[in-house]
């Protein structure tokens, strides 16, 4: 057969040095945590090439370094492969079991190496470790996260359980073959489709972690887009597009749905007497306070400025006044402690109710900017509820 186990070990070492070098250079200005996955699968992929070399050398240097040295070296990359991958799903590298398996394997490797010598039985104890830590990276990928699976996530897992696949058939192969293997560079089908597999698997594997690395930077720039980076609510594109998608489905439902405007009350006065800083710190207090009593299907939005959106599915206007009535309260209610200040704010509640079929976005901030302005005029602090026809608007709250 026109192959060679120890080319197929240097082409590995080759194409895992080159991967780890690629990686190093390009995927080194992540944020926490893929910085640390990808640290620790620059390390999985460095340590490669050593471990192929070692191994490529068999028969030329001492067996206590192609063997032993050249097997530890090799079951310790992988075993950062579950814990890069932990790392990247999680937030955190998990237990030290993986490299408790890899260390575990040098007991067998040594004594099948010294004590009862036998390529086969070694063959065996090696697949096996390596089995166990390709399904650990399987199970760190589809365990730690949610379906349905992205596909980087799948190719990256299917690299690793075709991998286990074959060091399993592997394992039950040379381990009740009538003909055991007798040197770890013949040549036989089993060899090849191990090792020819073992110098292309680095590269599947760590096209999937880069594609997954890809996804991980996009959601994250989706996100940054999307969101008002003081307050984290949605901005104001973003709020738009959701709250128009919100009202065709209120409209095919034939379900209300409510706007709270809610503007700061004399805002200017916290950030002319304080500073913009406290002013920013107050505005992340408020946010976060009207969210936290937000139900999952509501939307939240900064407008701008000291303005933020509210939108309620499926309520009405009682409903929503209701609702706006609470978040007066807590806000008035909140206090706020920026660097010593104590600081107390108040809001203004413009509430209108989706009622017809020719409201759009912009008409609904419209009226429910016209009742905002009604409930400012009131005396502020309060809730002012839009009325049918558009632009007829009427205090409904006073309290205070
Ligand atoms: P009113 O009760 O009538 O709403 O009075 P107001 O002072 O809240 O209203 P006005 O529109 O006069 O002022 C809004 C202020 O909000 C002015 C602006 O400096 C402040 N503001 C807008 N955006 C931000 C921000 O991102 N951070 C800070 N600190 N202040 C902001
Ligand atoms: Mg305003
Ligand atoms: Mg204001």
């Amino acid at each position: 057969m026109l192959f060679d186990v120890r080319t197929a070990m240097f082409l590995a070492a080759f194409i895992t040095l080159m991967l780890a070098v690629c990686l190093a250079a390009t995927l080194n200005r992540q944020e926490p945590p893929v910085a640390g996955a990808v640290a620790l699968w620059v390390r999985a992929t460095a340590l490669q090439p050593f471990a192929w070399l070692l191994l490529a050398l068999r028969d030329y240097v001492p067996d206590v370094w192609s063997i032993v040295l050249g097997n530890a070296l090799i079951c310790f990359a992988y075993a950062e492969y579950p814990r890069a991958l932990r790392l990247f799903t999680r937030g955190h590298a998990g237990s030290p079991l993986p490299h408790f398996v890899a260390g575990a394997t040098l007991a067998p490797v040594a004594a099948f190496t010294w004590i009862w010598p036998s390529v086969a039985a070694r063959t065996v104890a090696t697949s096996l470790a390596i089995l166990v830590l390709f399904a650990l990276a399987v199970s760190a990928l589809v365990r730690g996260t949610p379906r349905p699976l992205p596909r980087s996530h799948a190719i990256t897992a299917a690299a690793f359980f075709v991998g286990a696949l074959l060091l399993g058939v592997r394992a039950a192969f040379e381990g009740f073959t009538h003909t055991p293997l007798t040197s770890g560079t013949a040549v036989t089908p089993m060899q090849v489709l191990i090792f020819g597999y073992s110098a292309l698997a680095p590269v599947l594997m760590t096209f999937g972690f880069v594609l997954m690395c890809n996804d991980r930077m996009r959601a994250e720039l989706e996100r940054l887009a999307a969101t008002d980076p003081l307050t984290g609510v949605w901005n104001r594109r973003m709020l738009e597009q959701l709250v128009t998608s919100q009202l065709a489905d209120a409209r095919r439902h034939f379900r209300p749905v409510s706007a709270l405007l809610i503007d700061a009350d004399h805002f200017k006065l916290i950030n002319d007497g304080f500073g913009h800083d406290v002013g920013d710190a107050a505005l992340k207090a408020l946010a976060a306070d009207v969210r936290s009593h937000l139900r999952p299907g509501d939307l939240i939005g900064r407008l701008g400025g000291e303005e933020f959106l509210v939108v309620l599915a499926g309520a009405a206007s009682a409903e929503a006044v209701a609702v706006a009535e609470r978040l007066r309260e807590s806000v008035a209610a909140l206090a706020i402690d920026v660097h010593g200040i104590a600081l107390k704010l108040s809001i203004s509640i413009g509430v209108a109710t989706l009622a017809d079929t020719s409201h759009d976005f912009g008409a609904l901030v419209r009226r429910a900017d016209e009742a905002m302005y009604e409930a400012k005029r009131a005396g502020r602090n309060r809730v002012s509820l839009a009325m049918r026809p558009a632009g007829a608007v009427q205090a409904v709250t006073m309290a205070r």
